[in-house]
């Protein structure tokens, strides 16, 4: 990853090397926001489901399980591989 803020037009944009990433930006401080967010948004990795093993797009390494695999979290009936791990990184 090689996010980089450059003069762009009369402004500022994000670039990923010689990509341009973002529209022109008038100000630093925004262009540098948006760098920010870009990079969080590239941390995310697919991933499969603890549960259904669908792949999904995981926070991190404590985000295991896909939306609706959590969402469905009041009845753990349904995810049988995953119930041990997530009791403990819940309590
Ligand atoms: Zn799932």
């Amino acid at each position: 990853m090689d996010l980089r803020i450059k003069r762009w037009g009369a402004g500022y944009a994000v670039f990923d090397g010689s990509k341009r990433l973002t529209a022109e930006l008038s100000r630093y401080e925004i262009a540098e926001h948006r760098k920010d967010k870009i990079s969080a948004e590239r941390k995310q990795q697919r991933r499969p489901c603890l549960c259904c093993t669908e792949m999904f797009m995981s926070e991190g390494a404590h985000n295991r399980l896909c939306k609706s695999c959590r969402q469905r979290d009041v009845e753990p009936a349904h995810c049988s591989v995953a119930r041990g791990s997530r009791k403990a990184s819940l309590s």
